[in-house]
């Protein structure tokens, strides 16, 4: 599953624009699964890529025991380092050549910009192969969120998002995943965040990318970003939330992992007449398959799904798109999901604008008459082109 570069669409030629394959449930999720189309080769090996076992056989290239593969993971998920020259623990001989087999750089900063006297920042890096991609931090009272992104690009096509204009380059590695969330953490424990030293304690699955398209090394990346140190970063699996255009396979699989991530569900509309214009995925999963699977999750996770909604003006955010919306998930009863709607980022030459914040406060007010929570979700670091969830690195 891997990448998924072994994997050939089952119906080529029929392939509508979005690059997703038509009809039928068996091989679905495998047709979603991003393949390789630009075949530029793989990332290079990442400490956060290797199994124990070639993490020993490196070791052992280099000359140095395997006890020392402990103390390795130790700098670097307990303290965000992979400087091997300042590894005191390990003989100043043996230190050499760590780095280069271990620790590779995957992401190199090409810009920043920084938003919200110095609390958002957002990255745009340079992969090994001169892809680009973005990575937004943002810091707030209580806590300090990391928006990442799981692919250079994305193939779902949904034609209000800027990432979605990009099509699909390819799958990020799990090492590539890791290291935003790495370069992150250092950054606020050395205090580099406006608001002084502090810790990274949320990681969102909101930037480029399908996260269930490349399903294997996101899997590998969630369980490097939640264990504990030595195994991984110890930022608690419930404050990771991978959102999800809706593809169905994947939240069900994810739902038997037993890791208690939050599910978001990029829902946008009420109705498969709407969505099926707003997110063409949903010609392949509708709304109901779509909506089942999700309150599936919240059974299994014990986990409120949060359900994403774009307002975009006489679109999707009138007073029927509400109660349509209410109505469809109390259908499967009461406190199950926490509804996001925020305002469109309209996107260049976009046929969609934002709401007008009345039609918002409306479509807030009818959900919660209904029962149903629902908060106007953040819309940080407008100025600087969108937040995330809005991203396309624009330098291509
Ligand atoms: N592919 C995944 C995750 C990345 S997109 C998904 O679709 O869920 C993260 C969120 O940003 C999604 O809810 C997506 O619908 C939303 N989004 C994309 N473009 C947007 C825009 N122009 N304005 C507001 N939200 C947008
Ligand atoms: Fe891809 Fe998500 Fe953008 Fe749709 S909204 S194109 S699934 S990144």
């Amino acid at each position: 599953m891997d990448n998924g570069d072994t994997q050939e669409p089952r119906e080529r030629g029929q392939a509508p624009e979005t690059g997703i394959t038509p009809g039928g449930s068996n091989g679905a999720f495998r047709d979603v699964l991003a393949r390789d189309h630009a075949r530029r080769g793989k990332p290079p090996l990442h400490f956060a890529d290797m199994t124990k076992d070639l993490r020993i056989d490196k070791a052992k290239e280099l000359g140095l025991p395997r006890f020392r593969i402990s103390q390795l993971a130790h700098h670097y998920y307990g303290h965000f380092d992979v400087d091997s020259d300042d590894f005191t623990d390990i003989p100043s001989e043996l230190r050499h050549g760590i780095r280069q087999v271990f620790f590779p750089e995957l992401i190199t900063e090409v810009t920043r910009q920084v938003a919200d006297e110095g609390t958002t920042i957002k990255t745009l890096w340079r992969l090994f192969d001169g892809s680009r991609i973005e990575s937004v931090l943002m810091r707030y009272e209580t806590r300090t969120t990391l928006c990442i992104s799981s692919q250079v690009g994305c193939g779902m096509g949904c034609p209000f998002c800027a990432t979605g204009q990009l099509g699909l380059t390819r799958n990020m590695s799990a090492g590539e995943i890791v290291e935003q969330v790495r370069v992150a953490a250092a950054a606020m424990q050395a205090g580099q965040v406006a608001g002084g030293p502090g810790r990274l304690s949320n990681v969102v699955f909101m930037g480029m990318g399908e996260p269930m398209g490349n399903y294997g090394s996101v899997l590998r990346s969630i369980r490097q970003i939640s264990a504990l140190p030595p195994d991984g970063f110890g930022i608690s699996a419930r404050n990771i939330t991978v959102s999800t255009v809706g593809v169905v396979p994947g939240i069900r699989k994810l739902a038997t992992e037993g890791i208690p991530v939050r599910l978001a569900v990029s829902l946008h509309a009420p109705s498969d007449e709407l969505r099926d214009e707003l997110v063409p995925m949903n010609r392949r999963f509708n709304t109901t398959q779509v909506l089942d699977a999700a309150h599936d999750y919240y059974r299994a996770s014990k986990r409120r799904v949060s359900i994403e909604y774009a307002l975009m003006r006489g679109i999707n955010d009138q007073a029927e798109h509400a109660a349509l919306l209410a109505r469809r998930l109390n259908h499967y009863g009461d406190n199950w999901a926490h509804v996001n709607p925020i305002p469109l980022n309209p996107i260049e030459g976009s046929r969609w604008t934002a709401s007008d914040p009345r039609d918002e406060q409306r479509f807030l007010d009818i959900l919660h008459q209904a029962g149903i929570t629902a908060t106007l979700r953040d819309t940080r670091g407008q100025d600087i082109d969108g937040a995330c969830g809005q991203l396309a690195a624009k330098q291509q």
